[in-house]
């Protein structure tokens, strides 16, 4: 018989979005290393690789006439242009592992949030990353040394834009002290996890409970 802890459950999609530098590939990062039951929905872009990045886990990397492609072929559950690239989320291994409990991860924008909103809402979980300040976000941006200065000023001028959106999320953390943020985030998970209406499993389990 199973226990409460092994209870049948749906899968959740957990999405960390931040204006870019607030943290959210750290804290993705962190989040994909301590918990087993979560992985990375690996997304498409068109954008070129960063020094460090591997194809096919951090992004699937492809050319612009691939990504049309795929969107034409509808492969995508959502896709959005952002900083003159594409960049999209896969279907089917989202949609399969929902059904077998699996969590995902998306580092995604409030673009892509909204369309997943619409279309998976029960299934969707949404948190917000804020920077402490905008004078460390620039210090962010600047010490990942990532991005050249023209993309840095690009960036920054699409930040507070980036956060006018915040409210479009059902939490919202400031990354100021990172193991801090990383324990809230963790929080939000387990009680997410925890609803009633994502564990399939106890409707059995209470059944059993109340049998003579
Ligand atoms: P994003 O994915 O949102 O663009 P990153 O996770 O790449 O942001 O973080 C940008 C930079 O800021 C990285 O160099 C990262 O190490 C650093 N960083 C992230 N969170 C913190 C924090 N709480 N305090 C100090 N530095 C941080
Ligand atoms: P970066 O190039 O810094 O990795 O990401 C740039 C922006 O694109 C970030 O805000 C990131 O969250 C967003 N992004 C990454 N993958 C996707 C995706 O599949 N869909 C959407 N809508 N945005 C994405």
């Amino acid at each position: 018989m199973a226990t409460p802890d092994t209870l049948q459950r749906r899968g959740l999609m957990f999405i960390l979005s931040s204006p870019s530098g607030a943290g959210k590939t750290t804290i993705s990062h962190m989040l994909l290393n301590a918990d087993a039951e979560i992985c990375l929905s690996v997304s498409v872009t068109t954008r070129p690789q960063r020094p460090g990045e591997v194809d096919g886990q951090d992004y699937i990397f492809v050319d612009q006439p691939t990504f049309d492609r795929m969107v034409e072929e509808e492969h995508f559950l959502e896709w959005a242009p952002v900083f003159g690239h594409s960049y999209g989320t896969p279907k089917a291994q989202v949609k399969a592992g929902l059904r077998d409990g699996q969590d995902f991860l998306f580092d995604i924008d409030w673009q892509g949030t909204q369309q997943l909103y619409q279309k998976l809402e029960t299934d969707v979980v949404r948190v917000f990353l804020l920077p402490p300040t905008i004078d460390e976000l620039r210090r962010r941006l600047t010490g990942r040394g990532t991005d050249a200065p023209n993309v840095i000023a690009k960036r920054m001028e699409r930040a507070r834009a980036e956060i006018s959106h915040w409210d479009g999320y059902d939490y919202v953390v400031v990354n100021d002290d990172i193991d801090l943020c990383f324990a809230k985030v963790r929080e939000i998970l387990h009680a997410e996890r925890m609803k009633r209406a994502r564990q399939t499993g106890l409707i059995g389990f209470v059944r059993e409970l109340m049998r003579d």
